[in-house]
């Protein structure tokens, strides 16, 4: 092998050494990139996700036949993580995948966390590198994967229900925040300079990295209070941005190459996504973390003026069997109700019966980024029938009818018309300039955000009150009778 390209893999030993690791890491690193490129489009994402699991169990097998690794302590690891991998992956329901993927990126921070913890309390270990060098990477890791773990954990208590899902606003909040983040980049200061003393006291490193890891842990519950209700969905793409980079500044600290490139496909994917996030609530990334959606009282979450009218499935029927277009718009209702199948059943039969069929998603619908992508995905609606926001809302006032299942903030004209409302400005599907609407829902419960729906109480909707897959499963009966 000539000497720039053994130079470029970092290493001089003989293959099947060094070399042969780091080729195995490059390896890996280009499944990584294909498989992530390849979940773009519904069509190869499957393939995608193979590739990409392929490529870790290349990373995974390469680094543990690498030298001086206690195997009783990784089988002890695989075993107790595969049990509780498995049995989490059996018991848990497909509504709660976004709670699920919240703990996820919770505990890729708290193993980044770990790693620079094991980096700082063996200098010697693996270090490469100058020793300011170490410790900032040290210092990185901490920090990053403590926020993700702490915040990650009151994300998932939003997202499960068991804390309240609003923002939690309290005086000098922002005041606070300031402070520990200052204490943070000061600690930080102190371990990457090395600093004997300040003044007259004199710097214990231990109990330092000590404050760093409190005081961080302590910012990711703070930074992550204050914000809800709709815009959770950026916190959640952040968070998994954030367990990328933590994973590669620990990838840093014991030198190990693909963790440093896994680390920084998952930053930078996750941070696009968040941009994507931000772009779909129309607010700016400064605004989500430190504007406390959802905190107030409004006009919107109070009452409005008119009634909201029920509809029987046989009358929705005869609407939709005469409709010449229709297009469904899933929210996380659908998710709840597993109605994927039969909204799928439902189009075919209105195709059959020569109407146009699309199914409307809205970025943030359901609970967490793609969601209702990949519910439609998995019951098989063609991927020509799913239309992205942007592309429905100019033509929605020629379709006959709209048929909103379990949505609703991403459906509330609140966000177009009261500046008062915490989601002004927020683009939504606009439901409400169609011809007719149903809307499915089970009774009067709010959307994730708590705010009361203008579009339910609108001349040309009707609500069909019911468990969505009921209602659908009932109206795919009307049309076979
Ligand atoms: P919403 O949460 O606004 O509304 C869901 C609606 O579904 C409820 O009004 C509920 O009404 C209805 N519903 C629940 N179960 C059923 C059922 N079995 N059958 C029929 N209807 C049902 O959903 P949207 O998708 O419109 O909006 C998503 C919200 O979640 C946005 O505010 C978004 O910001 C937020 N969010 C999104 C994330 C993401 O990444 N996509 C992540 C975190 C939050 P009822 O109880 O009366 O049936």
């Amino acid at each position: 092998m000539n000497p720039p390209l053994l130079q470029l893999l970092g290493q001089t030993e003989t293959f099947g050494g060094e070399i042969g690791i780091n080729l195995a890491y490059v390896a890996s690193a280009v499944l990584f990139i294909l498989g992530i490129r390849m979940l773009g489009s519904a069509n190869s994402a499957r393939k995608g996700n193979q590739l990409s699991s392929l490529g870790m169990l290349v990373a995974v097998a390469a680094t543990l036949v690498n030298q001086g690794l206690d195997y009783q302590w990784i089988a002890i690891g695989i075993g107790v993580g595969a049990l509780i991998g498995l049995v989490a992956a059996k018991k848990v329901k497909m509504t709660s995948m976004p709670e699920m993927v919240a703990l996820f990126n919770g505990f890729g921070g708290l193993a980044s966390l770990l790693v620079a913890a094991y980096g700082f309390l063996n200098p010697d270990s693996e270090s490469g590198g100058s020793e300011q060098f170490q410790a900032l990477v040290i210092f990185l890791a901490v920090a990053i994967g403590a926020i993700t773990f702490t915040g990650s954990m009151v994300a998932y208590l939003k997202l499960a229900g068991k804390i309240s899902g609003k923002a939690t606003l309290f005086p000098l909040q922002k005041f606070l925040n300031a402070l520990v983040l200052l204490a943070i980049v000061g600690f930080g200061i102190i371990l990457v300079a090395n600093l004997p003393q300040i003044g007259e006291i004199e710097i214990d490193p231990l109990q330092a990295f000590a404050w760093l890891v409190g005081l961080t842990l302590l910012l990711g519950i703070l930074g992550v209070l204050p914000i809800g209700g709709g815009d959770m969905p950026v916190v959640i793409a952040l968070l998994n941005s954030f367990s990328g980079l933590a994973a590669s500044a620990a990838g840093f600290v014991i030198q190990n190459n693909v963790l440093i490139v896994a680390g920084c496909l998952v930053g930078a994917s996750g941070l696009i996504l968040t941009v994507i996030m931000c772009k779909a609530m129309n607010r700016t990334l400064g605004n989500v973390l430190f504007g406390g959606f959802g905190a107030t009282g409004s006009s919107a979450s109070g009452e409005v003026e008119g009634e909201m009218k029920p509809v029987s499935v046989e009358d929705a029927y005869y609407v939709l069997e005469s409709a010449a277009s229709v297009v469904f718009i899933p929210g996380y209702g659908m998710a709840v109700a597993q109605a994927q199948h039969a909204v799928k059943e439902l189009g075919e039969i209105l195709e059959a019966n020569g109407c146009e069929v699309a199914h409307a998603i809205h970025p943030v619908a359901g609970r967490m980024p793609g969601h209702m992508n990949v519910l439609l995905a998995e019951a098989d609606v063609p991927y020509e029938q799913l239309r992205e926001m942007d592309d429905v809302n100019p033509t929605i006032a020629t379709v006959d009818v709209a048929v909103v299942i379990g949505a609703n903030d991403v459906v509330n004209p609140a966000a177009l018309e009261d500046e008062g409302s915490p989601i002004y400005g927020m683009p939504i599907i606009n439901a409400h300039e169609a011809r007719n609407v149903f809307c499915l829902k089970r009774g009067q419960g709010k959307g994730f955000s708590g705010l009361v729906n203008r579009l339910f109480y609108r001349e040309n909707v009707r609500m069909l009150y019911g468990d969505a897959k009921e209602t659908i499963t009932a109206l795919v009966a009307q049309f076979k009778d």
